[in-house]
């Protein structure tokens, strides 16, 4: 493959300012891949404000999807040409957190970043993540569905984290596409009874359609009341929340029945306190938990997921654009209406 020189990148350098930009194409080391990006997916952390601001000037996008361009002369497990999926974050595979299987806990994993980042047309794999978290992908799956392997591995660590037992009654709070997902793994996890909430009618529609038992519009009702209806007066064993503020876990706790599991799925902003009936919490065995991001365990059970069928391009993707209108396509999911999944054409 003809590697050009210099090639073309979407840098964000605000929240709401990204330039296309060329910059210099890397080149892989010994032990590393680059790799011809062909499609991104735009992730809800790459829309979040403060989140976005503290990395500029930086390349966003870590849902990427593509092709090997060239190798590193020590890789022997990988050939140029082939379709992969590659995990933006590694593990070490040896600390304390890897032993325990908590791999975003890693330092790491931490630390690993692909380069310059997947809004860009080639991405260097270091070392790391080529062998740790990289997956060639099926020859079934196109790269819109590959660009989804790493958003549900995330939704698949959430409900690993919840301990989903088949028969267990869920709430979704917030039906972006990340509760689209969780909405239609619920349900592959065989879950009794699915309730979610948005505002949207869109999004309450699609969910529905994804086997939503109640949608509810939090706008018109109350959401714990309709959870509670939904679970015969018992409350949600599982409460998955999506929003990422205090008053948004306050509700999910609301919803929470006794031996319940409230999940924080998305990161909140530094220093946000939260209030909680701590008589509530203690009496009802309600645990507080969070998941962040996920690992190669979930990479593999997510590309399996979508080449079967599960949580598809064709069910979450609604908008793409092209490279050089990353910002359209940001504000586009930041604006949180009538979209779900946002992808990238990178040429
Ligand atoms: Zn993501
Ligand atoms: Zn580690």
């Amino acid at each position: 493959m003809d590697i050009p020189r210099t090639m073309l990148v979407s840098k964000a350098y605000d929240f709401d300012k990204f330039c296309l930009e060329e910059m210099e194409t890397p080149l892989p080391g010994p032990r590393e891949a680059l790799v011809k990006v062909h499609t991104l997916g735009v992730c809800t952390g790459d829309v979040t404000p403060w989140y976005v601001h503290k990395k500029c000037p930086t390349v966003l996008g870590h849902e990427p999807a593509g092709e090997i361009a060239a190798l590193g002369a020590e890789v022997t497990h990988l050939k140029v040409g082939d379709r992969v999926y590659f995990h933006h974050h590694a593990p070490c595979g040896t600390c304390h957190y890897c032993r325990h299987g908590n791999y975003s806990m890693c330092e790491t994993w931490r630390k690993a970043k692909l380069i310059p980042g997947g809004a860009a047309q080639y991405c260097l794999v270091p070392e790391n993540n080529l062998y740790k978290d990289t997956w060639v992908l099926p020859d079934s799956m196109s790269y819109d569905d590959a660009t989804l392997i790493e958003p549900v591995a995330c939704a698949v660590r959430a409900f690993r984290r919840a301990r989903m037992t088949p028969g267990d009654t869920v709430a979704v709070m917030g039906l972006g596409v990340m509760g689209q997902m969780m909405v239609i793994l619920a349900k592959y996890y065989g879950a009794k009874c699915v309730v979610g909430s948005d505002k949207v009618p869109f999004r309450l529609e699609k969910a529905k359609s994804f086997g939503l038992d109640r949608a509810v519009d939090f706008t018109k009702e109350s959401f714990p009341k309709a959870v509670f209806e939904a679970t015969e007066g018992r409350g949600a064993d599982i409460v998955m929340v999506c929003p990422t503020n205090a008053a948004a876990m306050l509700e999910g706790i609301e919803c929470a029945g006794r031996a319940s599991r409230v999940l924080m799925f998305m990161g909140p902003q530094p220093g946000t306190p939260m209030t909680v009936d701590m008589n509530k919490i203690y009496f009802d065995e309600i645990d507080l938990i969070s998941s962040y991001s996920s690992g190669p365990r979930e990479s593999r059970e997510a590309m399996w997921l979508i080449n079967e069928g599960y949580c598809t391009s064709k069910q979450l993707v609604t908008h793409r654009f092209p490279l050089s209108q990353m910002q359209d396509a940001v504000e586009l999911t930041r604006k949180a209406g009538d979209s779900l999944k946002v992808l990238i054409d990178i040429p």
